[in-house]
């Protein structure tokens, strides 16, 4: 199901610490998408893994937007306060089959795996074997559960028709991907044991709930997107279109983060502000932009998307046009 929604798009960190090059780089690409499209552009803090979040970073997040002049269209959105319109979306999937409680713990998996031989697998995460499938009539275990989505299981396809294990969906500018889920990625946590909501549910949840029409961020998630879009359907929620971005690398190849050492954007000052987002524009590998001292964060703002339209037009793929 495609959106014909006017354009909506959305920035979406998690405050697990300031701003860095890299994150500068989707918020500025993601604001600049929904200016192109004469779109709205939203803000949500996906502050859902209270262990790995940093107190204040969420507020200095929005303050570095602001010093930059990307201001949202929309109040912002905390995803620790939507605790339960998360749990009504899993009590759909629930009651349709389409989740049930896992027990296992890493080691109950590695030894599952092993059992059956396998070696090693996709990007080293374990595709979870299906133990507590129930299917696989798993006894009821003591502790507490996760739940899983069962991607064996889909609301019965019409008569005749067949449910491709593949599922396909097209990028902006990876063009046509696919993955089939049941396989590559296996029964994925919606909500861990721990009582703490997964990515993906909370995602998924949220993107249809903010309206949201196109998804532009790092190519680091582009991975995710077929499961983001098992859900949607799952759900019968609208999919978005989606636009992975080239990923900012540091000088080890490293995608920069916080956890290899990235530092905090100073947007402190006008003059900051502006080298920020001229560093991000090329970055984006938009062409240089040359300041004198009259200009400010606004003209970074407008130079770039000139040349977002321009550059980035072109190198997009795209059935529905730019
Ligand atoms: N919160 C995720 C991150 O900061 C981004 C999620 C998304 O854009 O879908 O990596």
């Amino acid at each position: 199901m495609l959106n014909n929604a006017p354009y909506r798009g959305r920035f979406a960190p998690s405050p697990t610490g300031p701003l860095h090059a890299g994150s500068l780089v989707a918020a500025l690409a993601s604001w600049l998408d929904a200016r192109a499209h004469q779109g709205e552009w939203l803000v949500r803090i996906e502050d859902i893994d209270p262990p790995r979040c940093v107190a204040g970073a969420d507020t200095f997040i929005l303050k570095q937007l602001a010093d930059c002049g990307l201001h949202p269209d929309h109040p912002t959105l905390w995803q620790s306060r939507r605790s339960p319109v998360y749990a009504q979306a899993l009590e759909d999937l629930q009651s349709r089959g389409l989740a049930y409680p896992c027990f296992c713990t890493r080691k109950d998996i590695a030894e599952a795996l092993q059992a059956q031989g396998v070696k090693r697998s996709r990007h080293h995460i374990a595709v979870y074997p299906g133990t507590c499938r129930p299917e696989n009539s798993a006894p009821e275990r003591a502790g507490h559960a996760a739940w899983r989505f069962h991607t064996q299981r889909q609301d019965p396809p019409a008569q005749g028709e067949t449910v491709s294990p593949r599922l396909h969906w097209h990028d902006r500018r990876l063009g046509p991907q696919q993955q089939d889920v049941a396989a590559e990625v296996g029964d994925f946590v919606l909500k861990r044991a721990d009582g703490l909501w997964a990515y993906q549910l909370a995602v998924v949840v949220d993107d249809a709930a903010q309206g949201i029409t196109d998804v532009v961020r790092g190519e680091d998630l582009a991975d995710n997107t077929a499961r983001q879009i098992r859900l949607q359907q799952a759900l019968g929620l609208n999919t978005p279109r989606y636009l992975h971005l080239p990923l900012v690398l540091d000088k080890r190849g490293e995608k920069l983060s916080k956890q290899h050492g990235a530092r905090a954007v100073p947007t402190d000052s006008p003059s900051q502000a502006l080298q920020a987002l001229t560093a991000a524009a090329s970055l984006l590998g938009l062409t240089r932009m040359e300041w004198d001292s009259q200009a400010s964060p606004a003209s970074a703002l407008s130079e770039s998307l000139r040349r977002w339209c321009q550059e980035w037009a072109a190198r997009l793929h795209t059935s529905q046009g730019f």
